[in-house]
């Protein structure tokens, strides 16, 4: 069996020393580009099962770099950022990245975000059942039932379909735009306070304490995450 390979495209040494053991540890093959033009080399040469991609690099902005691969390239992009630039992780996932880590970031966030977008990109983004049981959550979807620790609760419509919205990408980062294009339609993607509202009502209901979520997770600047079930 071959082991899954990665790009990572990435000009500082020491990060790319980091993801060479931390990745070789987990059994993934790495390729490593130090620029942008030779990421896009590697990748339209030897096409990889996901690609890392810093968004500072020293030739071609990062999400020039992205923007370039996803005219040809399907398979799961991460996009590594400094802390601080929420705008160009948004403009990255509005670009088609699949998710982001912030530096300095640890090995289990790394493997974990790889592993969700691996998972997401062979599953096609359906929904894996029609039950979803994560902790003390139950959702029903055929019944369109949720419960908590074995209590049905009651969510409105906008509330259940922001819910299954966040879990049919469970453990991926969703955007404000994204999560309002797909919850209230195309028209009401600036609304920000619509999410900020219900999303405290999901929190309320759902969360043994909504100050503290542990499902409906806050992603600053960014989103909103459900947290992986794995
Ligand atoms: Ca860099």
């Amino acid at each position: 069996m071959t082991s899954t390979r990665l790009l990572v495209i990435e000009d500082e040494a020491p990060i790319r020393k980091f993801l060479r053991a931390a990745l070789a540890d987990a059994d993934y093959a790495l390729d490593e580009a130090e620029t942008g033009a030779q990421g896009l080399r590697l990748a339209a040469s030897n096409p990889p099962d996901a690609v890392i991609l810093d968004l500072g690099l020293p030739d071609l902005d990062g999400l020039e770099v992205l923007k370039r691969l996803r005219d040809w390239y399907a398979p799961p992009i991460i996009v590594l950022s400094a802390r601080g630039q929420e705008r160009d992780k948004v403009q990255a996932l509005d670009l088609g990245a699949d998710d982001y880590l912030t530096k300095p970031f640890g090995i289990g966030e790394l493997l974990a975000r790889i592993r969700v977008a691996l998972r997401h990109a062979t599953r096609n983004g359906s929904p894996s059942g029609s039950v979803h049981e994560q902790g003390d959550l139950r959702i029903d979807f055929e019944a369109r039932r949720v419960y908590r620790a074995g209590n049905e609760i009651h969510l409105t419509p906008i509330e259940y379909r922001l819910l299954t919205t966040l879990i049919k990408h469970a453990g991926k980062v969703l955007t404000h735009r994204f999560l309002l294009k797909e919850v209230w339609g195309p028209e009401n993607v600036y609304e920000t306070h619509y999410l900020r509202v219900f999303m405290a009502n999901l929190r309320r209901k759902l969360e043994a304490d909504s100050a503290r979520p542990v499902y409906l997770l806050t992603e600053p600047g960014v989103g909103y995450r459900f947290a992986d079930a794995t």
